[in-house]
C-alpha cells in the first residue's frame, strides 16, 4: 500500500540513510555484537554524513531540518538493520536533543551541540532508577544546591549509551517534598568527580547497544549545566515524551516490516512435502494476516507522523502507536519465527535475534501498562 506520509525529500534523505548503514554499519555488526557497542568512529561517520543534527539549528552545526518524519526515515533504515542501532542514535536524535535546542541556555547550546552534531559529544537520558522506572514522579537521586553547584547523590540503570555518553541529562530530584513537581535535569558530563558507571548490562537481545548503570556520589555539578527550569524537569520530559514514542512505534514496525519481507523470501525458497512452506493453506493465511496488520499498523503510524510533524499529536495518540506498534512488532516476529522452523531460533538466523530484539519494545519508553493508562486518563476514566 502506497504511504503518503513522505516526499521527495524525505526519500531522498532516506537514501542517505541507507548508504550510510550498507557502508558503516552492515560490515562491523559482528564487532557492535561482540564488543556491545556502536564504536565512536560509527558516531563519527553518522555525524559526517549529518544525521545526527536534524533537530539543531544550523549555526550550531546541524541542518534544523524541523521535520520529525526525517527522524522517522533515520529510524526506519536503522531499525531494518538493527533494533539496537535505531534505539542508540534515537535516544541522542530524537531523545536528548530537544532538550538541549529546545531548553538549553545560548552557553550550553555552544558547548554541547558542535560536538553533538559531528558524533564528538555522544549522548543519554537518564531517568530509571534501580527502584523504578514508570512511576517517574517517585524518583530518588537527589540534587541539592550548594553555592553555584548542585550536589548529585544517587543512580539510575538501563541506560542507552550509558556507557558511552560523553553527556547524560540526568533527572534528579530538588524538592524532598514535592513529587513530580521537585524534579529537576541536569547536564552530567564524562570527568566530573564521583560520577562513575557499572559494566555494559548483559542483555537478552538488542546485544549491540550499550546500555548501563549509572551512579553520582556526591557529584557537583555547576549550575550552568542545570538544564530547563528547576522543579519542572517532569512537565520538560513529559512534554518531550510523546517525540520519544511516536519515534518508537516508526521503528518498531520498520523492524518487524523488514523481518516479514524477508520471511516472505525465505518460505517462498523453504520446502517441505514437495511444495514452498508457504502455499500450505495455513500459512499461507496466516501471512496474509500478518501483512494486513502490517499495513493497518503503518497505516496509523504514518497518521501519528504526519500528526507529530505538525506539532498537534496527542500524549493519548502517542501512546496507542506506541503500544500498538509494540505489540504487533513481537506477535508478527514471533509468528515469523515459527515460519523458519527451527532455524528461526538460531542465533545465526536474523529471525532470531529481531525476535529477542523486539521483546524490550514492550517495556522501554513506557511500558505498555503504562501506555493503556494514558489512554484510560484520556477516556476520563
Ligand atoms: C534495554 C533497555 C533500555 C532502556 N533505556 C533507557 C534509557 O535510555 N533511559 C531511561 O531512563 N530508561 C531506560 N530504560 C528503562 C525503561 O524505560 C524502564 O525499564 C521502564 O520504564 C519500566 O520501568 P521498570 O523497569 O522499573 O519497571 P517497573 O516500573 O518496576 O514495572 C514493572 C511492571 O509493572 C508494570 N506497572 C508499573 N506500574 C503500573 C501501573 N500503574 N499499572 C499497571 N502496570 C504497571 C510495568 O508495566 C511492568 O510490567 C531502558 C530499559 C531497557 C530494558
Amino acid at each position: 500500500m502506497p504511504r503518503n506520509v513522505y516526499g521527495p525529500d524525505h526519500e531522498a534523505f532516506r537514501e542517505t540513510a541507507r548508504e550510510f548503514v550498507d557502508r558503516s554499519l552492515k560490515p562491523r555488526a559482528e564487532d557492535f555484537i561482540k564488543d556491545k557497542a556502536i564504536g565512536r568512529e560509527v558516531w563519527l561517520e553518522a555525524g559526517a554524513q549529518g544525521l545526527l543534527g536534524l533537530e539543531v539549528p544550523e549555526q550550531y552545526g546541524g541542518s534544523e531540518a524541523g521535520d520529525f518524519r526525517l527522524n522517522a526515515v533515520l529510524a526506519e533504515e536503522l531499525s531494518k538493520f538493527t533494533a539496537a542501532a535505531s534505539s542508540c542514535f534515537g535516544i541522542h536524535t530524537d531523545c536528548v536533543a530537544p532538550y538541549l535546542v529546545d531548553l538549553g541556555t545560548e552557553e550550553q547550546k555552544q558547548r554541547w551541540l558542535p560536538g553533538f552534531c559531528s558524533g564528538e559529544l555522544v549522548t543519554a537520558i537518564a531517568m530509571t532508577e534501580p527502584s523504578g522506572g514508570s512511576d517517574l514522579a517517585a524518583l530518588r537521586t537527589t540534587a541539592v544546591r550548594d553555592g553555584d553547584d548542585w550536589v548529585l547523590n544517587g543512580s539510575k540503570t538501563f541506560i542507552t549509551n550509558g556507557y558511552s555518553a560523553d553527556l547524560v541529562v540526568v533527572a534528579a530530584r530538588t524538592s524532598p517534598e514535592k513529587r513530580a513537581r521537585g524534579i529537576t535535569l541536569f547536564g552530567v558530563e564524562t570527568g566530573m568527580e564521583g560520577f562513575t558507571r557499572g559494566r555494559k548490562l548483559d542483555k537478552v537481545g538488542q546485544t549491540e547497544s550499550d546500555t548501563a548503570e549509572l551512579f553520582f556520589d556526591h557529584v557537583r555539578v555547576p549550575d550552568a549545566n542545570r538544564i530547563g527550569e528547576v522543579g519542572r524537569g517532569f512537565v520538560h520530559l513529559m512534554e518531550r515524551l510523546v517525540g520519544e514514542r511516536v519515534g518508537a512505534a516508526a521503528s518498531n514496525t520498520a523492524h518487524a516490516r523488514q523481518v516479514l519481507e524477508e520471511t516472505l523470501t525465505y518460505v517462498k525458497e523453504r520446502q517441505a512435502f514437495g511444495q514452498p512452506v508457504g502455499s500450505f493453506q495455513h500459512n499461507k493465511f496466516k501471512l496474509a494476516e500478518l501483512v494486513t496488520v502490517m499495513d493497518v499498523t503503518q497505516a496509523f503510524v504514518d497518521q501519528c507522523l504526519l500528526t507529530h510533524a505538525r506539532g498537534e499529536l496527542s500524549t493519548a495518540d502517542a501512546a496507542k502507536a506506541k503500544w500498538w506498534s509494540a505489540q504487533v512488532q513481537n506477535d508478527v516476529i514471533d509468528e515469523c519465527v515459527q515460519l523458519y522452523g527451527g532455524y528461526g531460533y538460531m542465533n545465526e538466523y536474523r529471525v532470531a535475534r529481531a525476535w529477542r530484539d523486539a521483546r524490550v519494545t514492550k517495556i522501554w519508553a513506557g511500558s505498555n501498562e503504562i501506555m493503556k493508562e494514558l489512554i484510560g486518563r484520556d477516556l476520563g476514566l
